[in-house]
């Protein structure tokens, strides 16, 4: 299974494994919501899982 966030802002952050997906929502925060970041774990909390095909790259 694939990992999804929905950010409150709109913007739709998946990927197909947890490392990249941590990624990919730390670098959305620093670049869209600058001063806010998460712990790894925090963000695992508020990931959703759904189906690779749901990931687009
Ligand atoms: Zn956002």
């Amino acid at each position: 299974m694939a990992l999804e966030l929905m950010c409150p802002c709109g913007e739709n952050i998946t990927a197909l494994e947890q490392p990249a997906f941590v990624d990919a929502v730390t670098a959305h925060l620093a670049s869209a919501h600058e001063g806010r970041s998460y712990p790894a774990d925090m963000i695992m909390a508020m990931a959703n899982t759904v189906p690779d095909s749901r990931v687009t790259g």
